[in-house]
């Protein structure tokens, strides 16, 4: 693996992703800056500290780590939620923009040390802080959550959380508990949220989202059994809506949506399969 912190050359043409207290620098299309160090209006990078993220199309990726309210890149393009990207429909830009939120947040939230208080030091050689002091490491966090969508016939489970706003409804989610298989998550989630029993549980794809450090685990269900009951404490609202007749869903690059037409292709197959 190439080491997290080598230095960009001058002439390498590179992505910029700048990213500063959950924000990352986008230009006018909503991209991070791109180009040679040369030629960017980029401040000196040697008082920045600079990780190596991988590649996208074939060049390197450097997070740049700036200060809250930096203008010095303000040339570049402006700080910005990450959520703009999602619209952009470029998975691999915007993988590569979450792997840089979150190694943000990492760094910055990892600079003394959990067990003893000492100050920590980046590791050289893979992507971790350490203590010198007590030894204790500490890696990226990565918090696992399942999302799944239920069907029941031709109808999906679609609420909506009240973090949400009116309109909007998406399938249900929950995060992972230690000591817990992702089966289990599901099912304590599923009951938890709707009173339900499903099954026909099946894996479908998986997304990072970081916001703040999800990792989602999608997966399509059937309702088994049980009367709809919503948890008033986490969802306004939600039902069973047919899948020719939904209301507003998550956007096309969510896993949300991946989901919704996973279901919404097994019941047209179904249905063609019929007549
Ligand atoms: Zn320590």
């Amino acid at each position: 693996m190439t080491k997290p912190y080598q230095r960009p050359s001058a002439d390498e043409p590179a992505w910029w992703f700048i990213c500063s207290a959950g924000e990352i620098v986008l230009d006018d299309n909503n991209q991070p800056p791109h180009g040679r160090l040369d030629d960017l209006p980029l401040p000196t990078l040697d008082d920045y500290g600079v990780v190596w993220l991988g590649e996208v199309r074939e060049r390197s990726c450097y997070l740049v780590l700036a200060d809250y309210g930096d203008d010095a890149f303000a040339a570049l393009g402006e700080f910005q939620s990450l959520r703009p990207m999602i619209a952009q429909h470029d998975e691999e830009m915007f993988s590569m923009a979450s792997r840089a939120k979150q190694i943000t947040e990492f760094i910055s939230t990892h600079r003394f040390c959990g067990r003893c208080g000492t100050r920590m030091q980046s590791v050289d050689w893979e992507l971790a802080m350490q203590c010198h002091t007590c030894n204790h490491r500490c890696y990226p966090r990565i918090s696992p959550c399942i999302i799944v969508a239920i069907r029941k016939g031709n109808e999906i489970l679609l609420a909506r959380g009240k973090r949400h706003r009116p309109g909007l409804f998406s399938v249900l989610a929950g995060f992972v508990e230690a000591g817990e298989t992702l089966e289990q998550t599901l099912a304590r989630e599923v009951m938890e949220e709707a009173g339900i029993k499903v099954s026909k549980v099946q894996y479908v794809c998986s997304q990072p989202w970081p916001f703040p450090n999800s990792l989602m685990m999608g997966f399509t269900a059937e309702w088994q059994s049980g009367e709809l009951h919503l948890d008033p404490f986490e969802l306004e609202e939600g039902d069973w809506f047919n899948i020719h007749d939904l209301p507003e869903t998550p956007l096309a690059g969510t896993i949300a949506h991946r989901l919704i037409e996973t279901v919404k292709s097994q019941i047209d197959q179904e249905s063609e399969a019929r007549d």
